[in-house]
């Protein structure tokens, strides 16, 4: 407001000034043609000037321009008709006003060119500065995102350090690698089969909605990273010289990214991820699967090395057998489940005959070779789902699930019978014949509990030895 009523009296001051110019002008023409009017020329000539004057202060430079050329028009032309000299100083008055008015707009262009440039600085320089701050902001966008997953790493190697065996491993693997680096359709982890030399598809994660995960057994990607031991970044799987003769065409994968799980100095498996959009994995996202992989195969180590030692835990260490606890927790997790389902037991109850004369007379290493190869043999004679153990010293105790009388009287048979005709020899390379007694025990006919059944099939071993030995006894 207070702006507004500033500005309405300078306009009008503007329009006075233009309206006594006017004025001025017009009676200055007016008295050019009245001879005797000579001084009122020059009077009118002074107001002229000092209007004139004055117009450089208010107005624009062309409007001051257009007004100081028409007064100097009407002034030459006073001057022409009266030629008195006091009108000639006026117009020499004026045009030292007139040549310091252009002295000034030359300083003012000059003064604006000098802005111009200064702008053209200032606007080149705010460029240079936006693009810096448009650098920085990326940059510190990828040091957040780098920061984050870095900082996720932390908590994944403390859930990593409480699992124990692969599948949890691996599943969290891929969760972590699909989160964490993004901007991927699916993200899958293949570990070999050593015995076979093939990929098979251990966990995996997917978008909604994307394609089911066909390859089971791992794609050239997979197979590549498997031969070269070496990480995979692929732009375009359709352009890229290693892939192109696989036809991709119909895929909707376009970027691969890929890197082995390195165990026991080998290529034990690939994590892969990829997307359909081409060209999105980067550097630093195979830098991260890296170190990320790198917990990974710890946890990896850590496992198999905690099955070897459960392994060993329940293993005799000389025959390779379950040791008795084991069988013994077994057998009574399976008489729950046949209680349960009305199904049948039976166990045997092994032992080797005259075992000491044998150790007394071949030495004790000869009796181990012994113990071993009557192992082989029952690992070999029993069905898939039985459980063989070595009981204590050169006794053995096999379990079998869902088996009646009969049925574990013709294991405990063949056994016997398979032990029996081979000539087992010692060390002195004299040929000497083994053979095993045997007790049967069934549940429920003969016992419902474990303590029973052990009871039983024990008396029963110890019936066979007493009707002669190599024997079997079931009732
Ligand atoms: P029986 O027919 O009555 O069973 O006679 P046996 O001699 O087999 O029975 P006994 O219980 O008297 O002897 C068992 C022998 O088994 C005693 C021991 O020297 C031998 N033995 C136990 N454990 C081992 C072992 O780990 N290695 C060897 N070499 N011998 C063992
Ligand atoms: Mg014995
Ligand atoms: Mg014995």
């Amino acid at each position: 407001m207070a702006e507004n009523s500033t500005l309405k009296p300078i306009s009008a001051i503007r329009w006075l000034v233009a309206f006594a110019s006017g004025l001025v002008c017009a009676s200055l023409l007016m008295s050019s043609s009245l001879q005797s009017l000579g001084e009122l020329s020059h009077i009118f000539c002074l107001v002229a000037i000092a209007l004139v004057a004055y117009s450089w202060v208010l107005y624009s430079m062309t409007m001051s321009i257009g007004i100081s050329a028409i007064t100097f028009l009407c002034v030459v032309w006073v001057w022409a008709l009266q030629r008195s000299v006091l009108l000639g100083i006026d117009l020499v008055a004026l045009m030292f006003l007139l040549g310091i008015g252009f002295w000034q707009m030359r300083r003012r262009f000059r003064r604006f060119q000098r802005m111009s440039q200064v702008l053209d600085d200032l606007r080149e320089e705010t460029t240079v500065k936006e693009q810096a701050v448009s650098h920085a902001t990326q940059l510190r966008d990828a040091l957040q995102k780098k920061l984050y997953r870095y900082t996720q790493l932390q908590a994944i190697a403390e859930r990593l350090s409480y699992l124990t065996e692969f599948n949890g491993i691996a599943q969290l693997a891929v969760e972590s690698a699909f989160s964490l680096i993004g901007k991927s359709d699916a993200c899958l982890l293949l570990l070999l089969d050593t015995h076979h030399q093939e990929l098979s598809l251990i966990a995996s994660k997917k978008h909604d909605g994307s394609m089911a995960i066909r390859a089971k057994h791992g794609d050239p990607f997979d197979r590549y990273v498997l031969r070269t031991h070496r990480p995979l970044i692929v732009s375009d799987v359709r352009r890229d010289f290693r892939f192109t003769t696989m036809g991709f065409s119909d895929r909707c994968v376009s970027s691969v990214i890929a890197c082995p799980i390195l165990l026991n100095q080998g290529v034990a498996g690939v994590l892969r991820l990829d997307s359909a959009q081409p060209a999105v994995y980067s550097q630093d996202d195979l830098r991260f699967l890296d170190v990320l992989l790198g917990l990974v195969e710890t946890a990896m180590a850590n496992a198999q090395l905690f099955e070897k030692t459960q392994q060993l835990a329940i293993t005799d260490g000389l025959t390779g057998l379950l040791l008795a606890r084991p069988l013994s927790e077994q057998l009574g997790r399976e008489l729950v489940r046949a209680d349960r389902n009305h199904e049948p037991i039976s166990v045997l109850m092994l032992d080797i005959d005259h075992f000491k004369q044998y150790n007394d007379k071949y030495g004790h290493p000869a009796g181990d070779g012994v113990l071993k190869r009557v192992a082989d043999i029952l690992r070999r004679v029993v069905p898939p789902d039985a459980a063989v153990a070595r009981y204590g010293g050169e006794e053995f105790i096999i379990l079998l699930p869902r088996m009646i009388r009969e049925e574990a009287r013709v294991v405990a048979e063949s056994i016997r019978s398979q032990v029996a005709e081979q000539a087992l020899r010692p060390e002195s390379g004299m040929r000497i014949k083994i053979t095993l007694s045997i007790g049967i025990v069934c549940f429920p006919e003969d016992a419902r509990t474990e303590v029973e059944l052990i009871r039983i099939a024990d008396q029963r071993l110890y019936q066979a030895k007493h009707d002669g030995r190599n024997r079997v006894c079931a009732l």
